[in-house]
């Protein structure tokens, strides 16, 4: 039987070694109960210059040797040991040889970081750490040096529609905004803030990318008043359209501050404040004991119940078949809205009338809308896997590998 010699074997596979490079020979170490794999290269073998392709003297070999994390090996931890050649090349002097199996600076093998982005896609950064048995700064480091390499090589020349919008991390300490291809549904950018200076650098990004600003026809964004200028600036052909999802949140917010002003103005407040989530589900959406729950709450506490049927009207609004019949909902809402007698109803309608064509612009576009939708939820799943990211980088590292649809140049182990 050959034991030893196919385990040789898959140790040179699993490195990706070719002759001149082998495998001199492996131990495991019953204290630290790891598995040491010793590399070495043929000490007659010619070297082309790592640097310019040239033919070369062999120059020695690095003064310590080097080791690298692989992959487990029947669960046990595996360490690549190796003292590289050094090579004199005639135009570059004396040059560092690598090994086939590793990236320059990292203590880990290009396998073990491929093996490392399929579960960080997968997993919290954590959890990742505890099953791979390193820290989360390594990895933190793996990803956004496979990530940063994709994001440099992203061509950009064919988008056209896009979408801006911007989100907390840090438990709402800071913001990032987040560009997006609305077309391929993938991030183009993160950027730090969320100010007209982050619409202003990704403009630049693009044009650096093969794209330009002038072919951008469609914008979707929120209300902000730093985003609609910004936008108008560095994209001056594009039809800005104010998204669903916002224009809701304008209204949930008027909502839920009614609620809390008739909460205080009644005896029985603490009823309407336990209800306060039932008013938050869509009509569409209420179950018939639900159904039978708000009509009851929405008699004793009418404010908050005429609220709710505001709310239900811009999800009739959203359900318009046609940019005439869209145009003639919005007035009725914004007429109903202003008369209703709810002050926060009434500073709402003045929002939305501020912004009628961006909103209605939505009926021209509805494409890009309906996959804003997607989007959004796409983001909501990276922001989760992000948690435990509490720097700029690695939080959007991390969106970028969920939703980033990114060509990874790291080598998969499977
Ligand atoms: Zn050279």
């Amino acid at each position: 039987m050959e034991h030893i010699e196919n385990m040789t074997r898959m140790m040179a596979g699993s490195l990706g070694l070719e002759e001149p490079w082998y495998i001199i020979g492996a131990q495991f170490d019953e204290k630290e109960m790891a598995l040491h794999i010793h590399v070495g290269i043929r000490r007659a073998a010619a070297i082309v210059c790592p640097k310019c392709g040239a033919q070369t003297k062999r120059n020695g070999y690095e003064s310590k040797e080097r080791i690298w994390r692989h992959g487990d090996v029947m669960f046990y931890p595996c360490l690549v040991h190796c003292r590289r050649p050094k090579v004199l090349c005639p135009h570059c002097g004396s040059v560092q040889v690598n090994a086939p199996y590793e990236r320059k600076n990292s203590r880990f093998t290009l396998l073990f970081e491929g093996y490392a982005m399929l579960i960080l896609a997968d997993m919290p950064i954590a959890k990742t750490a505890a099953l791979l048995r390193c820290d989360e700064k390594s990895l933190v480091k793996i990803m956004r040096h496979w990530i940063n390499k994709a994001v440099d090589g992203m061509d950009l020349s064919d988008v056209a529609m896009l979408a801006i919008d911007e989100t907390s991390f840090k438990r709402g300490h800071k913001y990032v905004t987040i560009i997006i291809d609305a077309a391929k549904r993938r991030v183009l950018d993160v950027e730090e803030g969320r100010d007209a200076e982050t619409v202003k650098k990704f403009a630049e990004k693009l044009t650096a990318k093969g794209g330009d600003p002038e072919n951008i026809t469609a914008v979707t964004s929120d209300m902000s008043k730093t985003f609609l200028p910004a936008i108008a600036d560095n994209f001056p052909k594009a039809e800005n359209i104010i998204d669903k999802f916002h224009v809701k949140k304008v209204l949930i917010d008027a909502l839920d501050e009614v609620r809390k002003a008739e909460q205080k103005a009644v005896a029985d407040k603490k009823e309407l404040f336990r209800g306060r989530r039932l008013f938050m589900i869509p009509e569409a959406k209420l179950t018939n004991e639900q159904s039978a729950k708000l009509a009851e709450m929405s008699k004793r506490y009418p404010q908050t119940g005429r609220a709710y049927r505001i709310v239900a009207g811009l999800d009739d609004f959203y359900a318009s078949r046609t940019l005439e019949e869209a145009e003639s909902g919005f007035d009725g809402l914004y007429s109903w809205m202003r008369r209703c007698r709810l002050a926060p109803m009434k500073a709402a309608a003045e929002t939305l009338k501020r912004h009628k064509d961006k909103i209605l612009a939505y009926f021209k576009n509805r494409i890009t809308n309906a996959i804003c939708e997607g989007i959004n939820s796409m983001i909501q799943a990276a922001k989760r896997k992000a948690r435990g990211f509490h720097t700029f980088e690695g939080y959007s590292s991390m969106i970028y590998l969920i939703a980033g649809k990114l060509q990874l140049a790291v080598p998969k182990p499977f």
